[in-house]
């Protein structure tokens, strides 16, 4: 049987196809899982409705995530459409290019407000307004995306490296708070793909060379992969594990010097 087979799941993230929330979903479609997919304004609607028409039986509806009734309406929406939910793949964030590119202390409050609305604050919204459709359901996973930069330094991640500490700390926090009615709250850490949001982050490229010469597994990470690791936590597979970050990253995590 299919890992997903009779499952509900909602996508936030897809803007094109190299999108990791499109290859997490393409994974979970494959799977059996039924989908909702959204979108942010009518700018990014054809470009994802072409890709998302490909999944059968799909949703797919507006949303800015900074936005509460944009948010209520979509899981308004999906209520009607699955009645449940047992998936949520919070795949969204975004930083001001001046409070990336500038030197860290230069930072401006309303760049580190967006960024973590955007980023962080976004996940405790979703979660909250799924959480009717999950419980409903005996239960559910919610899965977020992160980066090591959270953890450590980077050069060049600057104002999203804080953003997704305050990320990784809502999921263990959401965790915490969700685990007695049985929904589960997990990150991934990725190590860097070659997407739209990635190519906002100055020095990218040499970032992907410098992850695949130290990585243990001497390469970058494969979206294929990512897509696999996001199976495993929204599904009954990883029923004993909440509150985790999970890295996917080739192994770089683990090198000291
Ligand atoms: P992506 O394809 O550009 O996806 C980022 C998504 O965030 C886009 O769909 C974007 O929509 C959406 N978004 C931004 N502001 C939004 C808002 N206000 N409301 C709703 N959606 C909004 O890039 P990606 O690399 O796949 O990023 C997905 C996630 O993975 C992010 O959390 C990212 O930090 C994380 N991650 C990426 C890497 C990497 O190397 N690529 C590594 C680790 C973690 P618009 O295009 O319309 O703004």
């Amino acid at each position: 049987m299919a890992l997903l087979e009779g499952k509900t799941g909602i996508v936030f993230g897809v803007a094109n196809k190299r999108s990791i929330a499109w290859g997490i979903a393409q994974a979970m479609a494959r799977e059996g899982a039924r989908l909702a997919f959204t979108y942010q304004g009518e700018r990014l609607k054809e470009s994802v409705e072409s890709l998302t028409s490909t999944i059968p039986n799909s949703l797919l509806l507006p949303c800015d995530v900074t936005n509460d009734a944009d948010i209520e309406a979509v899981f308004g929406k999906v209520g009607e459409a699955f009645g449940r939910l047992d998936a949520l793949v919070h795949s969204v964030a975004f930083a001001p290019k001046d409070d990336l590119e500038n030197e860290f202390v230069k930072t401006s409050r309303d760049g580190f407000k967006l960024a973590h609305d955007i980023s962080a604050y976004s996940l405790v919204a979703l979660t909250r307004a799924a959480l009717p459709l999950m419980e409903k359901n005996g239960g559910g996973s919610v899965l977020a995306l992160t980066y090591y930069g959270a953890e450590k330094a980077v050069e060049g991640y600057n104002l999203m490296g804080v953003a997704k500490a305050s990320l990784e700390a809502s999921v263990r926090y959401l965790a915490a708070n969700l685990g007695p009615r049985n929904v589960r709250v997990n990150a991934i850490s990725a190590g860097p793909v070659n997407t739209l949001a990635a190519r906002g982050i100055k020095g990218f490229t040499g970032m992907l060379h410098h992850h695949a010469e130290r990585a243990p597994l001497r390469r970058n990470v494969e979206l294929e992969e990512i897509a696999n690791a996001a199976l495993f936590l929204v599904s009954p597979m990883s029923s004993g594990i909440t509150g985790e970050i999970m890295f996917v990253d080739c192994g770089y995590n683990i090198i000291g010097l």
